[in-house]
């Protein structure tokens, strides 16, 4: 039973928002477990990124019940998780607060809704379109577009750093593009297409966890 009751009256963008993380929380088994969070804060202290975070992981899920779900995706703390799992393991409840942070990063991303001065999701983008094309990362490309998409300005004063780094072998100048990469962007490709038809997603959820 949810501690706290929800407010009866909503902006409609706090409606929206709320809608479209059920969607994604549909993708997780028991992900409505979310609703009989005790307030206990066993997450909180199992974190050991918390004291980085400036919103605890259980003030995540007393923001969410109390219908400030924009004030958490404005937020830095869930691109701060390190997806170590203690919260998820540790909680009396149940919930499995590891998968709701991820469904809370989909779901910024999806929304465009980011924390101010903070462009981590940048970093992931460049990433994962680094694995997709040489099916491994490459660190030079990666803080390249990560530069030039979030901090221009810095990346000229990173441009020795990168070249010391070279010159010690520590990263390449090219990418390696590793062999049978159509195996890989067939993984990516599944996962783009579960996370835009959520519903596939859950079936494909229920059938693994039974
Ligand atoms: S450990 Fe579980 S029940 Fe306790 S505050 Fe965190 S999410 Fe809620
Ligand atoms: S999964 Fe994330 S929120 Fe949970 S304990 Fe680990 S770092 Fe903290």
């Amino acid at each position: 039973m949810p501690l706290l009751p929800l407010p009866e009256i909503r902006p409609q963008r706090e409606e929206d928002l709320r809608s479209a993380f059920w969607e994604q929380v549909k993708t997780i088994p028991q992900g409505q477990k979310i609703q009989e969070c005790i307030q206990c804060g066993t997450c909180t202290g199992s974190c050991p990124v918390s004291y980085m975070m400036d919103i605890t992981p259980r003030e995540i899920v007393a923001l969410f019940r109390a219908g400030h779900i924009e004030d958490i995706l404005h937020s830095r703390a869930i691109w701060i998780c390190a997806s170590c799992y203690a919260c998820r393991v540790r909680c009396p409840s149940g919930i499995l607060v590891t998968d709701m942070m991820y469904a809370l990063k989909r779901l910024a991303m999806e929304k465009r809704v980011y924390p101010p001065k903070f462009p981590i999701y940048a970093l992931s983008k460049a990433f994962i379109d680094n694995i997709y094309k040489y099916g491994r990362n490459f660190e030079m490309g990666l803080a390249i577009k990560y530069f030039l998409k979030a901090e221009p300005m810095k990346l000229l004063a990173n441009a020795a750093f990168g070249m010391s780094m070279m010159k010690r072998g520590r990263i390449d100048i090219t990418p390696n593009k590793i062999r049978k990469v159509k195996d890989i962007r067939a993984i990516i490709d599944k996962a783009r297409q579960l996370h835009l038809h959520p519903s596939s997603a859950a079936a494909t959820a229920q059938e693994l966890h039974g």
